[in-house]
């Protein structure tokens, strides 16, 4: 579970990203962050990330407080998620399956058990078949799906997904919106901050933020599934 209490973030002395936010997120939820470019989204999950602190208020996540983590408990927070962020692509420089092996490969598992769940969890993503490409020969929607493989090869708790449909035309959108629906339907915990309105509708919960505060929170009792 993860709760914010009065969460304020100021950067400088006035620019709040975030002000007096509240609220739970429990295990096994689809949250959408919904809100306009600079209304705080992104700021709210790299919190949940430990990559920022409160300027006052709590972050808990199972009862830990994310704001008095030492920097050497990051690593084992950063296990139990993940990150699909703004500015973290992919590196041009190796193949897809490289990509997706890394966050394994940096744990200290064996190059053979990396490659045997980087090709799973691409598998899952339906884009094996450019395990051996260069990142830069695929399509957008395509890197987009090898980014959420390296997310999840680790097999975390909780997704974070800052903007995964920016600059996907619709199709492709859809296809990463239900790839991620399908990692919550196997009990994984996804938050996915969108300013895309067109998502919101099939969320199961949504928290508009506005300049930083949370002006609207919906719950759905339905699940509804994309066409
Ligand atoms: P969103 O993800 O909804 O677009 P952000 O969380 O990125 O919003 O930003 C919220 C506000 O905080 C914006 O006004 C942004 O300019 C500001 N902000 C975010 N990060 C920083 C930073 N590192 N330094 C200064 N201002 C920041
Ligand atoms: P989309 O319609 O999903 O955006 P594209 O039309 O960009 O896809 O690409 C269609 C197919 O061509 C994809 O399978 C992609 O991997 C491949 N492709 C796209 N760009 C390149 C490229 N520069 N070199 C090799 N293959 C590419």
């Amino acid at each position: 579970m993860i709760e914010f209490q009065h969460v304020s973030k100021a950067f400088g002395n006035d620019i709040y990203a975030l002000r007096d936010v509240s609220l739970t997120i429990g295990d096994g939820e689809l949250v959408f962050l919904a809100g306009p470019s600079g209304a705080g989204k992104s700021t709210l999950l790299r919190m949940i990330a430990g990559l920022e602190k409160p300027s006052s208020g709590t972050v808990l996540m199972n009862g830990q407080n994310l704001g008095q983590l030492k920097a050497s408990s990051l690593p084992y927070l950063r296990r139990k998620l993940g990150l699909i962020l703004q500015g973290q692509g992919l590196l041009l420089d190796r193949s897809v399956l490289a990509n997706v092996m890394l966050p394994m490969i940096v744990v200290g598992e064996s190059t053979t058990e990396a490659e045997t769940r980087a090709r799973a969890a691409l598998d899952r993503l339906n884009i094996l078949d450019k395990a051996h490409a260069s990142p830069l020969a695929l399509s957008g929607g395509e890197q987009q799906r090898v980014a959420i493989a390296r997310a999840i090869v680790n097999r975390p708790k909780i997704i974070l997904a800052d903007e995964p449909t920016a600059y996907l035309d619709r199709d492709n959108a859809i296809i990463v919106i239900n790839a991620l629906k399908a990692f919550q339907r196997s009990g994984v915990t996804c938050i996915i901050s969108s300013h895309d309105e067109q998502f919101l509708e099939q969320a199961n919960r949504v928290i508009y933020l506005s300049k930083g505060e949370v002006t609207d929170s919906w719950t759905s009792a339905v699940e509804s599934v994309v066409a």
